[in-house]
C-alpha cells in the first residue's frame, strides 16, 4: 500500500529533475534576451549616407519581426519575438535568418518540447516542427 502511494510521486520528481537536466545548452555571453522592449531609434547620417544601407524596420523573419536600430548597441537591430521577448541582431543575421528564426526562450521551448516527445514515443522529429 505505501509503494502504491509512493510511486506517482517519485514518477512526477523524475519528471521534473529530467526536465532541468535535458536543457543542454546554455544563453552565451553575447546574446541579449529581454521581456522588456530595448530601446530604438531613427537612422542616421551614418546609416542614410551609405548607399549599401537599408531600413531593415518591419521585417519579418520567422517568429521575429524588426522593430528599428538598437539605440544602446551600436550596428545592432532590435527584434522582438511572437513569445514577446525582444534580442539584438546584426543586419547580417536577419538577412541570412532561416524561415523558422526565433527567439532564445523559443528556441529553448521547442527542444525542450522535442525531448520530451522523444522521451514519450520514440519519436525523433525535427526541432523546427515546434516552431510552426
Ligand atoms: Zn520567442
Amino acid at each position: 500500500m505505501k509503494q502504491g502511494h509512493e510511486r506517482p510521486v517519485d514518477r512526477i520528481a523524475a519528471r521534473v529533475v529530467g526536465a532541468g537536466v535535458s536543457f543542454e545548452f546554455k544563453i552565451s555571453d553575447g546574446a541579449v534576451n529581454s521581456f522588456l522592449p530595448l530601446p530604438t531609434r531613427a537612422p542616421g547620417r551614418a546609416e542614410t549616407g551609405q548607399s549599401c544601407f537599408v531600413d531593415l524596420t518591419g521585417t519579418k523573419l520567422g517568429r521575429l519581426t524588426v522593430i528599428g536600430i538598437s539605440a544602446e548597441v551600436a550596428a545592432r537591430w532590435v527584434v522582438r519575438c511572437v513569445c514577446g521577448t525582444y534580442g539584438l541582431r546584426t543586419a547580417r543575421a536577419i538577412k541570412a535568418a532561416a524561415p523558422d528564426a526565433c527567439c532564445h526562450q523559443c528556441h529553448v521551448l521547442a527542444v525542450a518540447k522535442r525531448k520530451d516527445l522523444e522521451r514519450r514515443t520514440g519519436r525523433l522529429v525535427d526541432v523546427r516542427e515546434f516552431l510552426k
